[in-house]
């Protein structure tokens, strides 16, 4: 690597959105001449995309800023930028707590990083730039992907649905989509660039094109993502009072979207939903459910959960966990409720005693690990299309990829080095399976498919 160059170093909180971003990050400031650094000590610009759903997100934000005041006082040329969603709630706030901050933008105006940053390299005062709202798409800036053969590509950002608990419509805004031709057309020249597969991403994906089109016109969407040449279509986020019965039968009857969905239930509790104001009731959900696995019985399927949540009973609790064991969900992110200000739900009580709510969460990840592990045993005997990633992290000799259901999958790669195999389809016999992953053997080669 050239040592004159300029360098840069991106760290990423929270939600595939930041994934998405830092990407984009990485393409300006590498078309503005920088590179990435391999170590943040080295870099000479250092940017931070932020999340503020949970409280540990500021904290953690707090202590990797403030671990680099060492670094800042060695070398005050650097410039540390913090961007997304606390930069968009604090502006100039931020300041008061982190001081050796020189930019702070938000999540309207990250086409205007390089533009801040420049202004701060000639200003001795920190530059703080945060817009109430923007049409800008960050699709349109140049991006540096992590994988060459995968993509993050935003089909709407903000969101309407204000869940009493969530800061999302606070920070990122009312729901806009994307208009289905910029979409289309970005999936035709990612295809032409190598890409394999897509991530389409919203906060609430099934409500796409609503604000555009006059109703949600995700299907439609998906379907003519599926005509560009795509191999893979992943999405998320689903809210399960939107998800159409359209969607799910383009899901069961097009081949290149995945069989894999993610669907945030929240809680199992009528009680707790309606305070969540998530507008569905536990059975509405259940009824979802099992429409999805009778259209593709081989649907794994993911969610999110908040436990602790103001109000919570012992006995809403158990309706959460008989709802895991109904859904048979392949994986949970699990959450202890964090009260946000400004939410409607911090005004909510009672609150749910901490020791209470750790006690909730681990039987909770108990329960989801035993779910998870069922689903996967229900895969042994099974061949999977691999999606190979590269050596596994404990063995170069093992392979990883994800197979359609997105699950990691390891197989011994005889002859090939896993790395050769990287950005091409494998098939893959299930012989072990475990909680988190599953192991096996190549069957039948690879599909000789390989990204640009
Ligand atoms: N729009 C998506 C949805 O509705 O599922 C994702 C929103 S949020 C970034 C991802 C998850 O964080 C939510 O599904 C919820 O489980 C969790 N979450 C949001 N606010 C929270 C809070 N205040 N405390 C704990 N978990 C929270
Ligand atoms: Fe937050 Fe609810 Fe919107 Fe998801 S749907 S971003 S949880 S308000």
């Amino acid at each position: 690597m050239d040592t004159s160059c300029p360098r840069f170093s991106v760290r990423t909180f929270g939600c595939q959105m930041n994934k998405h971003d830092a990407e984009r990050v990485a393409g300006m400031l590498s078309a503005a001449g920088m590179h990435a650094a391999d170590e943040v000590e080295q870099a000479d610009v250092i940017v931070f995309l932020t999340c503020c759903v949970r409280e540990n997100a500021d904290e953690r934000l707090e202590g990797q800023v403030a671990s680099l005041k060492a670094l800042k006082r060695r070398r005050p040329e650097v410039l540390i930028a913090v961007g997304g969603c606390i930069g968009q709630r604090d502006g100039t706030e931020l300041l008061r707590a982190l001081p050796h901050v020189d930019v702070v933008f938000g999540t309207h105006n990250l086409g205007r990083l390089p533009a801040l940053l420049a202004r701060a390299r000639e200003s001795s005062t920190p530059v703080v730039e945060v817009l109430g709202g923007s049409d800008e798409f960050t699709s349109d800036l140049p991006s540096e992907r992590e994988h060459r053969w995968h993509a993050w590509v935003p089909i709407a950002v903000g969101c309407d649905n204000f869940c009493s608990y969530c800061v999302v419509p606070y920070v990122r805004g009312p729901e806009r989509s994307r208009h289905a031709e910029d979409v289309v057309e970005e999936v035709r020249s990612l295809v032409a660039d190598g890409v394999l597969e897509v991530t389409l991403l919203g906060q609430n994906v099934n409500s796409y094109g609503r604000d555009l089109y006059g109703e949600p016109q995700f299907a439609r969407l998906l379907g003519a993502v599926a005509q560009t040449g795509i191999r893979r279509i992943r999405f998320a986020t689903s809210h399960p009072k939107d998800l159409s019965e359209d969607t799910i039968r383009v899901m069961s009857q097009t081949p290149e979207v995945c069989r894999a969905l993610h669907l945030p239930v929240q809680s199992g509790s009528d009680h707790v939903l309606e305070s969540m104001n998530r507008r569905y009731t536990s059975s509405a959900y259940l009824g979802l459910v099992d429409r999805l696995y009778r259209a593709m019985p081989d649907l794994a399927l993911s969610t999110d959960i908040i436990v602790g949540f103001p109000g919570e009973t012992a006995e809403d609790f158990e309706a959460t966990l008989d709802l895991v064991r109904a859904a048979r969900f392949d994986q949970a992110f699990t959450f202890i409720y964090s009260s946000r200000e400004g939410t409607a739900a911090a005004a909510l009580g009672p609150r749910v005693p901490r020791d209470v709510a750790q006690e909730r969460f681990d039987r909770l990840v108990s329960e989801v690990q035993r779910q998870a592990l069922a689903k996967n045993k229900a895969l042994l005997g099974s061949v999977q299309a691999i999606l190979v990633e590269g050596a596994s992290k404990r063995d170069a000799t093992v392979l990883a990829g994800r197979s359609e259901g997105n699950k990691v999958v390891h197989a011994r790669a005889p002859g090939d080095s896993p790395d050769s195999l990287a950005g091409t389809f494998v098939d893959v016999r299930i012989t072990e399976a475990h909680t988190w992953f599953l192991s096996g053997e190549l069957a039948g080669g690879h599909t000789g498919i390989q990204a640009g």
